[in-house]
């Protein structure tokens, strides 16, 4: 029974009470004996064990029960006087009740050991739970400040830059003399830069920049990045345009400093389009479609500038739309056309060849040359198919003459290429393409790139170069003295011609001023095995000048204006007598 007792834990009711009956029949059988036969000095003397016993196997309060106990006896007995008969029921009575009083104040002590634990309990697990939510908390800080910022310059990005747009048009109807602007800033041959730099330092770069425009502005303002190089800004609060101009002249200001990024200095440059005025204005998405309207307007007057949006912007870049699905169409309807230039040998006057030029013969508009057309096939993309088209048609033609006339020595056709169509990754693949369709010796196919095109990402052009030329494909640069305005690059391409442009052919007739640089470039040329055409001659006079100065070839209206394919082959015809 005692080691029952000791084992099981008193925490259950029925364990309870098998406790409870245990100390009831060690109380009834031991005391009544104890009484009856060794007299009440030792069976006080007993209860001392007893309680030990109890309290060893865990009964708290047993100690004092089993002196309680005693007492209750000792009383009952004096009060009864029959130590033997009468002794059992006091002692069944008093050992019943104090075991109860027992279990019951130990199943309240274990209740109360239970609630404190519990509590404990409770108390860690709200802990925990304090900790989790606060993680969560910062998590969900961090995924909504990630949600709506730039993860490289920290600045905000395009969807917060719009929440505070919406936020501050909502104002402006209630304080509509609280003016706010948006300034859109894009950079200005930033492709360059990352080409030339590496992305990385393109990167370090743009978070430079960013901390920059973001010191330039009122703590207040909102400065976002939109995406890539482009840039816009929020400015608020302010009383008049005047101030607006004069926080994006600031900011063109703040740019004007040199970037020193990985031991590089660089100088960058911004177009920069502002909308004023933003309360005619019901929707974002308008206020921003004009920043960027008149950003590229700030882009095509030169760059390095910023432009006020007025309605006339916004009505070129409907035309400009419209042109480019007129472009699109244009393909597929094959409304597109060339006309040939020839070129003659300025020795001997004798056809060299013809450069392609490409035109437009537009279903409402008649005829369109490049200059109305060509920016925006160049910005749409539209160039790469449209060029394709040009190569293998200038290529075809050219082939189909020489099957005709067999001239000798055979035609040359230049093909004007540009830098979108140039920096395709298939170009190479595209043109060896076209002169196996074609037929045409890759000796007779001139490609012109402008120096611009070239010096755009230098290391990819001279291997391009580099292939076009092993295929035995020549390389003119056209418009030559009109983009980077130096000659130590020269060396590194494998050009074959010089195109002069037209503005030294000119400079040929006021005081003939233009001699000195014409005589430098022919010379130039000459050292580096180059052969120089003189591009756009319209008189004799610059004609002799130019045969004088040792110019190679000669293209012009005093020659010829391009003409369209049929009248080149009349052309052929007479200047070969076939
Ligand atoms: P470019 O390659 O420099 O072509 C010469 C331009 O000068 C042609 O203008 C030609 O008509 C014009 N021209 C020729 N002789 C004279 C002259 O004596 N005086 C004057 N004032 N102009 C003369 P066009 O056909 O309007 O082409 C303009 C430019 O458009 C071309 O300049 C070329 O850069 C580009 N282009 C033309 N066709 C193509 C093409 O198929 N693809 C590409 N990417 N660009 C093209
Ligand atoms: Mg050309
Ligand atoms: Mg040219």
């Amino acid at each position: 029974m005692l080691e029952t007792l000791a084992l099981k834990n008193p925490s259950h009711l029925y364990d309870r009470l098998l406790f409870a009956l245990g100390g009831l029949g060690i109380y009834a059988v031991v005391f009544p004996l104890l009484y009856t036969f060794a007299g009440t000095f030792t069976a006080t003397l007993a209860v001392i064990p007893m309680a030990l016993i109890g309290w060893l196997l865990g009964v708290r309060g047993s100690l004092i029960f089993g002196i309680l106990f005693h007492f209750l006896n000792d009383y009952l007995f004096e009060l009864v006087g029959d130590p033997g008969a009468v002794a059992l029921i006091p002692s069944l009575v008093s050992s019943f009740t104090v075991t109860l009083i027992g279990m019951t104040i130990g199943w309240i002590h274990d209740l109360l050991d239970r609630v404190h634990k519990q509590t404990a309990e409770l108390q860690e697990e709200r802990k925990s739970l304090q900790n989790e939510m606060g993680k969560r908390m910062e998590v969900e800080e961090r995924l909504t400040h990630e949600a709506l910022h730039d993860p490289l310059t920290n600045l905000a990005n395009r969807r917060l830059f719009i929440n505070r747009l919406e936020h501050a048009l909502e104002w402006n109807k209630r304080h509509p003399d609280d003016l706010f602007a948006v300034v859109y800033l894009d950079f200005d041959r930033f492709k360059v830069i990352n080409d030339s730099l590496g992305h990385n330092t393109g990167d370090l770069l743009l978070v430079a920049v960013a901390r920059h425009l973001k010191a330039s502005v009122r703590a207040m303002d909102t400065v976002a990045r939109m995406g890539g190089d482009e840039f816009a800004i929020l400015v608020e609060a302010v009383n008049n345009n005047d101030e607006v101009i004069s926080v994006v002249e600031r900011l063109r200001e703040s740019l004007t400093a040199p970037f020193e990024v990985r031991g590089n200095t660089v100088t960058m440059t911004a177009s920069i389009g502002v909308v004023l005025n933003l309360l005619q204005y019901a929707r974002q998405e308008d206020i921003l479609r004009d920043a960027d309207i008149a950003m590229y307007s700030a882009k095509a007057a030169g760059r390095n500038r910023y432009k006020v949006f007025d309605m006339a912007m916004r009505e070129e870049a409907e035309d400009v739309l419209i042109l480019e699905s007129g472009l699109r169409s244009a393909l597929q309807n094959s409304e597109f056309r060339l006309h040939y230039q020839p070129i003659f040998s300025l020795a001997t006057q004798a056809i060299i060849g013809f450069e392609a030029l490409l035109r437009w013969d537009h279903p409402r508009r008649g005829l369109l040359y490049p200059g109305e057309f060509l920016k925006v096939a160049e910005e749409s993309g539209l160039i790469v198919p449209i060029g394709e088209w040009v190569m293998y048609e200038a290529c075809r033609q050219m082939q189909q003459w020489h099957l005709q006339f067999h001239t000798d020595p055979p035609l040359n056709i230049s093909v004007n290429l540009s830098s979108r169509q140039f920096s395709q990754s298939n170009l190479i693949a595209q043109v060896e393409a076209v002169l196996k369709k074609t037929g045409l010796p890759s000796k007779n196919l001139l490609l012109e790139l402008t120096e611009t095109t070239m010096v755009e990402d230098i290391e990819q052009a001279v291997t391009k170069i580099d292939k076009l030329h092993k295929l035995g494909i020549g390389i003119e640069i056209d418009d030559f003295g009109t983009g980077y305005s130096s000659l130590g690059y020269l060396r590194h391409f494998p050009v074959n011609s010089l195109k002069m442009d037209r503005s030294f052919t000119s400079s040929l007739d006021a005081g003939k001023n233009g001699i000195p640089i014409i005589r430098a470039i022919v010379a130039m040329a000459g050292s580096l095995g180059l052969k120089v055409v003189a591009e756009g001659i319209e008189t004799a006079e610059q004609a002799a000048c130019l045969t004088e100065l040792k110019c190679d070839y000669g293209q012009g209206y005093y020659f010829k204006t391009p003409i369209d394919g049929d009248a080149a082959e009349r052309l052929i015809r007479e200047a070969f007598n076939k």
